[in-house]
Order: structure tokens, then C-alpha cells, then sequence
């Protein structure tokens, strides 16, 4: 139980490897394709290409989403309409009639890794993504496939992902569904036909790690469009393109680069004097813009949501102090020419991992008398911020979870009182919330009518170590292939058992919490803190996904569980609900993982069944059924080879938490989405080295490490996971207790 305990805590993500495969590129799709592509498909529906229509296949504009709530049958944008409060007015489906809602039909997407997209439908037709930055346009009412795009991206890309292959979502806009992949590419595509229209390549460094799992949004005739990477070491920007060209119009950089560089805007000359010491640029600095992107019709402004610093530890990143702008920032924006109108800080200083990238909602309320246009969010750090959005002024910040870094952030100066007992820069210490957040990017829903939001707020600590070199000898080498936190990630699972009785519980719950009063409503109490994003209706229920696969509807007046469907396969990303024809629709993609992708060890659905892609779509009076979920084969191999040395052993451990844990799993024990090392076959074994170092998988998403392991490395790395596996294997046996050793030996 002590390591089920420390995977859960234990909430680093990941770097990527892949056991799906890249497919072709734009297919209208009959049957015969569809079950060639879906390899692990069952229960696919026998498809045909979509009736012809009248209606402009994604014909959505400005004004279109602007005035969304004319059309509840529809899902506009990325969060429902530009106000993005994934709060729909269908009531159909509603306190009475939800227990008859079922399962209307299911499609494979054959993918055994997370799925984070939120589908977009309009007239008739819902286009969503899956792993691998792959797109869908299916018949929103039966679930035929109209088109499939795969944008190959290159399987080794799948190393310079923080978080696995995932994608959240496309925008469509003006008759075209763009989308953003893991390689930095967006992509315009015939919303009629998925045929490429345009292709840009939005990197300015194609050699940092890179990437996109962000929805693109669309506004004002541009399309914007940030990136991932912050973990790796990279800078963060956002860009606008012309939707209809491809051209970029601006770009604006969330952190400063070389100061001995011309400024590329004026906004960074600012920045600038916010950091210090001489090497924030090599490092990157941070502040990616990897998911919350949002149009406000009403004031003409862009905010974005940026990111952590790289590294984490603002002692190596900015040695002599500073709030280092605009990390961990919300940032107004002018949405033609990409000069900043305001930006509010969440964490000065960042450390922790705190992004406030998270999704971000506009609001119209009366606050302490006066009628105040507002936008909120509820980034990492535990603080739920309602925000003046004319001017920036913080009007709120309430916490909506349990917070130690600080003790409350004073609404004058818009600063938190950081909590000085929680330095870690000597001492390991217990931070909450962990760097996975108290909120993730698994979207909120915004109650209007109540007052509240709907959060899926996790309780998830993290123990905060500064580096080993870097409190020895005020040395930090960052190495842009890999995770570059500042922390003492060799160490890492060692400290976090040496600290385990000290160890904060780690939980979700769901909340409706008040912004304005800092009050929860009702609160649902969940055993894994990764859970789904949320989806509010007018019919009174609050849908949501869990890790155990339960998908589930409460009563939104006070939390009962009224209805709850098991699809055998742990859910992140939100469900959506839609018309066709006035039969109300609820849809959702199935499949964990993503920035928890070993810390669930067996206590998730993922974990148990294997990690099954679907889009579940429910109506009322729906009868269609899931394939009886199979167990995973969890049995340990015997192990090839001689037993190696406890100095070799330990060596290798070191090894295996910087390189490999992130993906893998601390312990060598992985939550299911990624292949587990100790299960591996007798000829995956023997040819450990060469699928390492010369990239044998690089298909599947296992690149080469040739530029940062050597031959002697990787033998060291196999030599711990063997010992792992003989472990575990030995403990499942019965042969001894449930332990977890460390092999570290600094002697
Ligand atoms: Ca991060």
C-alpha cells in the first residue's frame, strides 16, 4: 500500500510513448477502412458517408458564437460559446428523466492512451480529436464517420511531450476545422471534406521540445494558438494567424529572451526587469500558453493563460529574486494586434509548477453593489480568482482547496502571503497544492443562476526538493531533452517514502464552490485525484467522469448522485450535450492517463481493463451496451539475465527517475496507459538497449535516447527495472511482504 500511496502523491508527468499507431492522412470513410484503421475496434458501427445537406458544413462565425445561447442544440467553441461556462440550457435530460438515459451508440478511436478533447458540434455534425492530434467529423446523431484526418505526426515526437499524446480539442470557424498538433503544426481543414486547406508551422525553434495539445481558438477572422513544453525548457508565446491564409499576424512572447537581443514587443522590456541572474533565456524560461486561449466580444480582448517557469525552482531559474512576468499570469490582450491591454499575476515568482493556464470564464455580475464584467479561473495554486476584466483589478480570490504555500493572497496589493515555513530550497517539504494543481486543465462549469462553479478540484501533494548540484554547488545543467524542474528528481521516490508519514492525503472532490463567498455548496468526495472535466445543464444535473470510469450525474442543487453509467475506463475530458432533430445528446471520450500517467497504479479503471478510446453518446431510452471489460494481464515475466550488483542497481535507479519515471512510473510500476518495463516479454528484454538507444519503437512513440544515455546507462536502467520486477514478481508470489526498496546507495 506504501507505494500505491506514494504513485498517487507522486504527480510528475510525463514524456510519451505511444502503443497506438500513426494512420493515414484524410479518408472518407467506409466501413472496410474503418475497421482496418480501428485495430482494436469492436462493436464499430456499420458506417456509411453522411446525406447530403444544404447547410455549409461548418459554417460558424463570430456572430454565430457570439450569440450561442439562441442555439442550446449546438457546441460552438471550445467551451461552448465564447464565455466558455460549459453550462447548457437543454432540459430534456433533467432530475426527472435522467434515469432513462443510456447508451445511444459508441465508436472506437483506436487509441489506448488519454483522450482530453471536448467535441464540437453544429448542425448536425461533431468533430473532435483523439491521440495523436487526429481528427473526427461524424453524424452527431448516429455516429457515422463523415471523415478521419491524421496529421502523422512522427511517432518519436511523442519524447518531447510532457503529458502523453493527447490533444483537447479543434475550432471551427468559416467552413474550417483547425487543429493544432503535437509537432507545433496547425492545420486548416475542409470542414466538408477534411482535405488539408493550409498548413503552418508555428515553432520558432523546432530543436526545444516543443509542442501543441491545446484547442485552437477562433475570433475577429485569426485563429490563436499557443504551445507545451515549459517542462523541457522552452519560451512561451502565442500566435494569431489569418484564418483564411495562413498568415501569422502577431505573436506576443510571455517571457523576455536574450536581453543582449532586440526586445521582440515592448511589452518585454518590462518583463525583463522582473528576472535575474544570466541564464532565464538558456533556459527557456517558461510560461507556455498551452491551453486557455479566450475571446471577449464584448471589450475586444484576447486573455491568455500562461504557464509554469522553467525550471520550477525560481532559485535556479532567477537566482537574485523577481516576480518573472508574465509566468503564471492572465494576460489581456488586443486581439488584432497582440499589444497587451493588462496582466494579473497569480504566483510572483513562480515555484511550483503553478500555471494558470487553466480554462478561463466570462461573467457578467454584481459584486459588492456594482454591476462588474468579470472573468474567472481557477488555476494550480489553489486560489480562485474573479478578476475585473476591463482593467485587471483583482476583485476575488478565495480558495477553493486546500492551500499550505500560502496563507491568503491580500486583495489590495493582489499579492498571496507566501508561506515561509514551506521553502524548500534546504529541506523537502509537502507543498499543496502539487505541481498537478488544485485544478487542472479538466474544465469547470459555470453556474450562472447559482452563483457557483463546478469544479474538479484535486487534493494531490507534492514533495518539493530543490537539486542536489544546485544547493551543492549553485550549478543547475539543464538538458533540453528532458525534465528540467530544479528538483532532486534522482532521489525523488526515495525522499517520498523516507517522507510518507508526513504526507498530506491525496484525493479529489468535486465542488460547487462560490466564487464571490469563498463558500462550497455541496462538495463530492472522490478516492483518485484525476478525474474529469464538468459539464452544468438547466435540466439541473452536473455530469462528470471519474478514474474509476464511472460516468456520472449529480443533482446540481446539492450534489446526489442521480444516474451513473460504468464504462470500464478511467475519463478526463469533459462531456458535452447537443440536439439533433430535438433529441437531446450527451457525449464523451473515454481513456486516462495524460499528467497522471502512472501515479494510478490499480486503484483506476485504466489500470485494471487497459485504457479503451470511445465516444460514449447517451440518450434517453438509449439500450446499446460496452463490450464486457477484460482484466489486464498484470503477471511479471521471469527476468533474462544475471541479478546485477546493488552499486549497478542503484546507479540505474538514478538513471530511471530522471529519463524514464516521468512515462514509466516511480518503481518502475505505471498507471496503465504506458507500457509497465516489468511486464515486459522475454524478447523486449533482450533487446532493452537497442529499442533505448537506437529507437527500435520510435514508431509507437519510444524515441532514441542515444543523445543523452549511454550503452553503460541503459544497462544500468534495465538492471533496476529487473529488480523491480523480481520484486514485485516475488511479492505477488507470496514469497515476501509488500515493500518497496529503494536501491540508492550514495556510499
Ligand atoms: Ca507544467
Amino acid at each position: 500500500m506504501i507505494a500505491l500511496r506514494a504513485a498517487a502523491i507522486f504527480a510528475l508527468t510525463a514524456l510519451g510513448l505511444s502503443a497506438s499507431a500513426c494512420g493515414e492522412r484524410t479518408e472518407h470513410v467506409t466501413p472496410s477502412q474503418e475497421q482496418i484503421s480501428n485495430d482494436e475496434a469492436s462493436g464499430e458501427d456499420a458506417a456509411s458517408p453522411g446525406e447530403a445537406s444544404d447547410l455549409k458544413p461548418g459554417d460558424i462565425d463570430d456572430a454565430r458564437i457570439i450569440a450561442y445561447q439562441n442555439e442550446p442544440g449546438s457546441w460552438l467553441s471550445h467551451g461552448q460559446g465564447y464565455e466558455e461556462r460549459r453550462f447548457s440550457a437543454l432540459t430534456e435530460i433533467n432530475r426527472d428523466t435522467v434515469g432513462e438515459l443510456g447508451l445511444a451508440w459508441f465508436k472506437n478511436t483506436g487509441s489506448k492512451r488519454a483522450q482530453e478533447s471536448t467535441p464540437i458540434v453544429v448542425d448536425g455534425v461533431m468533430y473532435f480529436t483523439s491521440t495523436w492530434s487526429r481528427v473526427f467529423a461524424i453524424d452527431a446523431a448516429t455516429g457515422e464517420t463523415l471523415w478521419r484526418y491524421d496529421p502523422e505526426v512522427p511517432g518519436e515526437w511523442a519524447r518531447r511531450l510532457c503529458c502523453d499524446v493527447v490533444n483537447r480539442g479543434v475550432s471551427v470557424y468559416q467552413g474550417r476545422v483547425y487543429v493544432g498538433t503535437l509537432d507545433g503544426r496547425l492545420i486548416a481543414l475542409n470542414a466538408a471534406t477534411g482535405e488539408r486547406v493550409w498548413e503552418v508551422d508555428t515553432l520558432v525553434d523546432r530543436t526545444r521540445f516543443y509542442s501543441i495539445t491545446g484547442a485552437p481558438r477562433a475570433a475577429k477572422g485569426k485563429i490563436f494558438i499557443g504551445n507545451g513544453g515549459a517542462e523541457f525548457g522552452v519560451r512561451g508565446y502565442v500566435s494569431a494567424y489569418d484564418a483564411e491564409s495562413g498568415e501569422l499576424v502577431w505573436r506576443f512572447f510571455t517571457v523576455p529572451g536574450n536581453p543582449e537581443l532586440p526586445f521582440e514587443h515592448p511589452e518585454l522590456e518590462m518583463a525583463a526587469e522582473t528576472w535575474s541572474g544570466d541564464k532565464w533565456w538558456e533556459y527557456g524560461g517558461g510560461g507556455t500558453v498551452w491551453n486557455s486561449i479566450v475571446y471577449d466580444p464584448m471589450l475586444d480582448q484576447l486573455y491568455i493563460g500562461v504557464g509554469n517557469g522553467s525550471p520550477w525552482a525560481r532559485e535556479i531559474r532567477s537566482p537574485g529574486g523577481g516576480d518573472n512576468l508574465f509566468l503564471s499570469s492572465i494576460v489581456a490582450l488586443n486581439p488584432n494586434t497582440g499589444r497587451m491591454i493588462w496582466h494579473y499575476q497569480t504566483t510572483p515568482g513562480e515555484n511550483w509548477d503553478y500555471t494558470a493556464t487553466q480554462d478561463i470564464a466570462l461573467a457578467e455580475l454584481e459584486i459588492d453593489g456594482a454591476a462588474r464584467a468579470v472573468l474567472l479561473q481557477a488555476p494550480k495554486n489553489g486560489f480562485f480568482y474573479v478578476i475585473d476584466r476591463t482593467n485587471g483589478e483583482l476583485l476575488r480570490a478565495h480558495p477553493y482547496t486546500e492551500v499550505n504555500w500560502a496563507s491568503h493572497v491580500d486583495l489590495q496589493t493582489g499579492r498571496p502571503a507566501e508561506n515561509p515555513e514551506l521553502d524548500y530550497s534546504k529541506d523537502a517539504k509537502w507543498v499543496l497544492p502539487g505541481s498537478s494543481g488544485g485544478h487542472n486543465w479538466q474544465p469547470m462549469a459555470t453556474d450562472i443562476e447559482a452563483g457557483v462553479v463546478y469544479i474538479p478540484t484535486q487534493e494531490s501533494p507534492l514533495l518539493f526538493s530543490l537539486s542536489e548540484s544546485w544547493k551543492q554547488s549553485k550549478t543547475y545543467d539543464v538538458e533540453k531533452a528532458r525534465w528540467n524542474p530544479g528538483l532532486a528528481l534522482s532521489e525523488f521516490p526515495k525522499m517520498t517514502l523516507e517522507n510518507l508519514d508526513s504526507a498530506p492525503p491525496s484525493r479529489g472532490v468535486l465542488k460547487a464552490f462560490d466564487p464571490l463567498t469563498g463558500d462550497t455548496k455541496w462538495a463530492v468526495e472522490q478516492s483518485y485525484y484525476w478525474n474529469g472535466g464538468v459539464l452544468g445543464t438547466a435540466g439541473g444535473l452536473v455530469f462528470q467522469g471519474d478514474a474509476q470510469g464511472q460516468l456520472n450525474a449529480y443533482d446540481k442543487s446539492n450534489g446526489d448522485l442521480l444516474w451513473r453509467f460504468d464504462t470500464h475506463t478511467s475519463i478526463l475530458a469533459p462531456p458535452v450535450t447537443y440536439a439533433v432533430n430535438g433529441v437531446q445528446y450527451l457525449s464523451i471520450l473515454t481513456g486516462g492517463g495524460g499528467a497522471d500517467l502512472f501515479g494510478g497504479a490499480n486503484a483506476t479503471a485504466s489500470f485494471k481493463y487497459g485504457n479503451d478510446g470511445r465516444l460514449l453518446t447517451f440518450k434517453l431510452g438509449g439500450t446499446e451496451t460496452l463490450p464486457a471489460p477484460k482484466l489486464r494481464g498484470q503477471a511479471i515475466p521471469e527476468q533474462v539475465g544475471e541479478i546485477a550488483t546493488v552499486a549497478e542497481i542503484s546507479a540505474g535507479e538514478k538513471k530511471y527517475n530522471v529519463y524514464c519515471a516521468a512515462c514509466h512510473g516511480m518503481f518502475a510500476r505505471s498507471g496503465g496507459s504506458i507500457p509497465d518495463l516489468r511486464l515486459s516479454v522475454e524478447a523486449r528484454q533482450e533487446a532493452f538497449v537497442e529499442i533505448v538507444l537506437e529507437g527500435w519503437l520510435a514508431g509507437n512513440g519510444m524515441a532514441a535516447f542515444d543523445d543523452i544515455l549511454s550503452k553503460a546507462d541503459v544497462e544500468r536502467i534495465q538492471s533496476f527495472v529487473q529488480a523491480r520486477a523480481r520484486e514485485d514478481k516475488a511479492v505477488a508470489a507470496g514469497e515476501k511482504d509488500e515493500a518497496i526498496l529503494t536501491w540508492i546507495n550514495d556510499e
